[in-house]
């Protein structure tokens, strides 16, 4: 398709010159449309967004009036600048209560707690580590030595970029098989290079909480910043029963992040990062005056910037209350304890270590016979036949060498509830197809490349192309999923980061 019909049609409405507001999508003129209907094919091809059939990425309150309540005021926000809040006073207002109401929900006051609106988890996370970077480095001033980033090793992966950006050692603690952290394997770590401490409200792969009171008592004696990262239950767990307190209730939390596009259940890019303290807060913001034009003041990584993701979550959260917060967390929390209770009558299949939250993993049950074990990533490609998508987890390797299984992810979300009765059927079903089936192994040509590159080479994009069609997995489908996380397993890490990179460096090739 070409772009050169820029000149307007016949019959273009232009009664709204002037105005900020378009109301509707009649005015498209032929061209418009055509283009629209390009993208609405293209659409087709998508994953499903809604109905709850993809247990990752999407996190759908099953309302539809919901969902034109957010697009609306996407539109209506859709020509300003969130660069100036003082040019476009709307921003500054939705900001302002949409971080009021993140600070109520987390334990805090206006007066204590500070933050900023940011366009997602990773950039709360990475805002988060530098913050407390600098200020490690400010009470530090002639500390020569790298700054340590203490986590553990369950800890979302915009830690690594984080500690990769700013400089920083990433020290990924231990976990125990089930996913949970000794305290003690923590605290011996908290020596006065260590800038930040972080823990997780709940870990992704396991939807296990940290233990943020042990630690943060020990954090806060010592003086160290302790970040929580509950990108992921932040907006859930306030409302879930029987969770442990992980928000500024625990003295020592020195902030968190939330998003709002994940249990927000607002669209794509929008997340809070909260601080304790203006000082803390403060030390987030780029500010610069020297220069030859507009004072620079940035609290985020973007200068231009969309304000819709903005003001479709502040419309969202209005819309929701704490009631509608409350609800969609009663429903998970059901959905949750039926799924466990299924999952806990299949032989050879359980829920991985003790999850708090919406968030659960499966892996094998180790403690039956391996003839009768159920290979979760075998399970994850036999269940897209009943129309589920579930996320295959490879098994990793820690740093002290113990090895955390093989899983599979499942986000439950309010739309779950409804089909909980089919979900538990396809398990079931899937599980009984796989049990007792060998998991998948890296082929020999994948076992030859991770010896080749032992050394921690990356390997060409050409060749990376080559063992990736013959490994079956140049094109990616869920029910391919399996074999390609077996070569991850099999790899050393920067050659199997070499190949996804080529994998998505593929996809948006011209
Ligand atoms: C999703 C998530 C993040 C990163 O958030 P993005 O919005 O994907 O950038 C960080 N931490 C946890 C625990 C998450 O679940």
């Amino acid at each position: 398709m070409t772009h050169s019909k820029n000149a307007p049609k016949e019959g273009t409405d232009h009664s709204t010159e002037g105005t900020d507001h378009p109301t509707s999508a009649s005015r498209l003129d032929a061209w418009g449309a055509a283009i629209i209907e390009e993208l609405a094919r293209l659409r087709q091809g998508d994953a499903p967004t809604h109905g709850g059939r993809v247990l990752s990425y999407v996190y759908d309150h099953g309302s539809d009036s919901l969902d034109a309540l957010a697009g609306r005021a996407m539109e209506m926000a859709r020509p300003l600048n969130g660069l100036d809040p003082l040019t476009f006073t709307s921003i500054a207002a939705m900001e302002r209560d949409l971080l009021r109401f993140a600070v109520q929900i987390t334990g805090g006051t206006p007066k204590k707690v500070s933050g900023s609106i940011a366009s997602g988890g990773t950039e709360s996370c990475l805002l988060a580590v530098g913050t407390a970077r600098d200020l490690w480095r400010a009470e530090h001033p002639n500390d020569e030595r790298t700054p340590r980033l203490v986590t553990t090793s369950t800890v979302h992966a915009a830690f690594q970029k984080a500690a990769r950006i700013y400089d920083m050692a990433w020290d990924p603690v231990p976990v125990r098989p089930d996913g949970s952290v000794d305290p003690q394997d923590i605290i011996v770590r908290l020596g006065d290079d260590v800038a930040l401490v972080v823990m997780s409200s709940p870990a992704y792969p396991t939807g296990v909480i940290d233990p943020i009171e042990q630690i943060a008592h020990h954090t806060e004696k010592r003086g160290i910043s302790l970040h929580v990262d509950a990108c992921f239950g932040g907006l859930i767990l306030p409302w879930w029963q029987g969770a442990p307190k992980w928000d500024f209730r625990v003295p020592g939390v020195t902030g968190l992040g939330a998003d709002f596009h994940k249990y927000g259940y607002a669209p794509k890019g929008v997340s809070v990062l909260l601080h304790r303290g203006r000082k803390r807060h403060r030390r987030q913001f780029f500010a610069t005056t020297s220069w030859p034009a507009y004072p620079v003041v940035d609290p985020t990584f973007l200068g231009s910037k969309s304000a819709s993701p903005l003001a479709a979550a502040w419309a969202v959260t209005s819309y929701l209350g704490e009631e509608g917060y409350a609800e969609g967390a009663t429903s998970c929390q059901r959905s949750v304890n039926a799924l466990r209770q299924a999952v806990d009558s299949i032989e050879g299949l359980t829920v991985w270590g003790h999850p708090t939250g919406p968030a659960l993993a499966l892996i094998a049950d180790t403690s039956v016979p391996s003839g009768r074990w159920v290979d979760p990533h075998r399970l994850a490609d036999d269940v897209t036949k009943a129309g589920f998508q579930i996320q295959h987890q490879p098994g990793y390797v820690q740093a002290d060498g113990t090895i955390l299984p093989r899983s599979v992810h499942l986000t439950i979300t309010p739309v779950t509830e409804k089909l909980v009765p089919e979900l538990t059927a396809a398990l079931i079903s899937a599980a009984h197809n796989v049990q007792g089936k060998k998991p998948h192994q890296a082929t020999a040509l994948g076992r030859i490349a991770g010896w080749i590159w032992k050394n921690g080479n990356r390997p060409s994009p050409s060749t990376c192309r080559f063992l990736l069609k013959f490994a079956g997995s140049h094109e990616r489908t869920p029910q391919k999923m399996a074999p390609l996380m077996a070569i991850i397993e099999a790899l050393p890490a920067p050659v199997a980061e070499a190949l996804v990179t080529e994998m998505l460096a593929m996809a948006s090739e011209p």
